[in-house]
């Protein structure tokens, strides 16, 4: 299996186009039609990593935050670490990949495992993508509409939340009258000519647009298909920020901060209380998820667990939501193993290739107590 196809699986996730418009996902150094030898998967690339990923014969890593983020003006290899970082990538033909925000903002991505991980139940998200899907609407003779529509769908049209092939389909009779270089599929060139159609209408994600028309024009029998492309308002129900689901009976404070930190191991909780006494709707957010915390209370979230939090947000939150600050590593680790585990489904035992997770920590910050310290 070549790093290519698995780039592209991941690709399907978690769409490079729903990423954060100033983010840089997706290959940072490397070469992807190599075939993968083992594969290792981390938070970030650290020199730990990458000493690991060649003890264990790792020439492919996924990481979840970009190596190359800002872009890079020099490549200075006495001083610079992420220079140093990415030549010691080139010399051992290492390729990083990276599924950032647009691995936060998909399905069973960071925030949707973080609220899992706590136990929650009936997830979705806090707030959904909103602005990139199109409606098409494409006129088809009634003799084509199968195949037409199969077309559509198998490029990935019609997908609804949790449901595929959607369309909506309604007849009509359709007219039109070739010019005399015209080649009609259907009567002659210079004739006036009316024959039974079927509208039909999906949704298409902006990024398969593109695919979807093409597949479309592909098998429609027309010389000149006839169709239509509406910029849509919607929510996509596919994407979006943040998760929000249900404990399955109601906490106090203390019982839902206990199992924050148990099932976070997140020693170090910082938070302000709301005004409910009792915990059962929750949101959360993987990583810096403070923009989302009025989207939290306005969906009337007993409880909002994200990290990088503020010392004024706190104080805003005060009396309104129980808010907790639990880290950013600490939110965004559990997704390591949901992505592993989709590898491994991926990757049949046959090709030989080992998913393997960084063993060890990423996570930058220590925590000192005057009881006990503890160095990463
Ligand atoms: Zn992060």
């Amino acid at each position: 299996m070549t790093i290519k196809e698995i780039i592209k699986y991941l690709d399907d996730w978690a769409p490079k186009e729903t990423a954060w418009q100033n983010d840089n996902v997706g290959i940072q150094v490397g070469r992807t039609n190599a075939k993968v030898k083992n594969l290792m998967l981390c938070l970030e690339l650290t020199p730990e990593v990458i000493t690991q990923a060649i003890e264990k014969n790792c020439n492919f890593i996924i990481s979840h935050h970009p190596l190359i983020f800002y872009p890079i003006k020099k490549l200075d290899l006495d001083f610079d670490s992420n220079s140093k970082l990415i030549e010691k990538l080139l010399k051992r033909d290492i390729t990083v990949f990276s599924a950032h925000t647009n691995l936060d903002f998909t399905k069973n991505g960071v925030s949707f495992i973080l609220a899992q991980k706590l136990g929650l139940k009936r997830i979705s998200f806090l707030k959904n993508l909103e602005l990139n899907q199109f409606k098409i609407s494409v006129f088809i003779p009634a003799s084509h509409v199968e195949k037409v529509t199969n077309a559509i769908f198998s490029a990935g049209g019609g997908i609804i939340g949790e449901y595929s092939s959607c369309s909506f389909q309604s007849k009509g009779q359709g007219t039109f009258k070739g010019s005399d270089i015209s080649n009609p599929s259907i009567g002659s060139r210079g004739n006036f000519e009316k024959v039974e159609e079927i509208k039909v209408e999906v949704l298409v994600d902006s990024w398969k647009l593109k695919s979807v028309i093409n597949s479309m024009l592909a098998v429609h029998p027309y010389e000149e298909p006839a169709y239509d492309i509406y910029p849509l308002a919607n929510k996509n129900l596919n994407y979006g920020a943040g998760a929000i689901g249900y404990f399955e009976k109601s906490l106090t404070v203390n019982e839902t901060l206990n199992v924050i930190s148990k099932k976070l191991k997140s020693n170090n909780l910082r938070f302000v209380g709301g005004s409910a006494k009792k915990i059962r709707k929750v949101a959360v957010c993987g990583g810096s998820g403070s923009d989302l915390i009025q989207e939290a209370i306005n969906k009337g979230a007993d409880a909002f667990i994200t990290s990088d939090i503020k010392y004024h947000t706190f104080q805003s939150a005060h009396n309104k939501i129980l808010l907790v600050d639990a880290g950013h590593y600490e939110t965004e680790i559990p997704v390591i193993d949901e992505i592993q585990k989709r590898l491994l489904k991926l990757i049949t035992k046959r090709e030989n290739i080992k998913i393997l997770k960084f063993i060890g920590s990423t996570n930058p910050i220590n925590f000192y107590s005057k009881m006990r310290s503890h160095v990463n």
